[in-house]
């Protein structure tokens, strides 16, 4: 005869996980990391290609290594230059 109730595990609640394509995104950005081709993240980077970005929004990026100022655009991801009248341009990419 048992006099207390056996308490059931309680499971734990499930943690958010991180967006996968996010995370492979970051993965191509960071670390040089190529997405599988086909898939949402490739789809994503191929698209920062086609100039989706209305008006950049450069940030400076240089470094004391660089001869000009660089940046990368915060909305697209393009590569950018800023020229000697501080006018910042895309990087023409072969
Ligand atoms: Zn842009």
């Amino acid at each position: 005869m048992r006099l207390w109730p056996r308490r059931r595990p309680v499971p734990a609640p499930e943690r958010p996980r991180a967006n996968p394509t996010h995370v492979a995104v970051l993965e191509h950005d960071l670390l040089g990391v190529k997405p599988e081709p086909g898939s949402a993240a490739a789809l994503t980077i191929a698209l920062r290609r086609v100039g989706s970005c209305f008006e950049h929004d450069p940030v400076d990026t240089s470094t004391m290594a660089d001869p000009r100022p660089t940046g990368q655009c915060s909305r697209c991801g393009r590569h950018m230059i800023q020229d000697s009248e501080g006018h910042w341009q895309v990087v023409l990419q072969p």
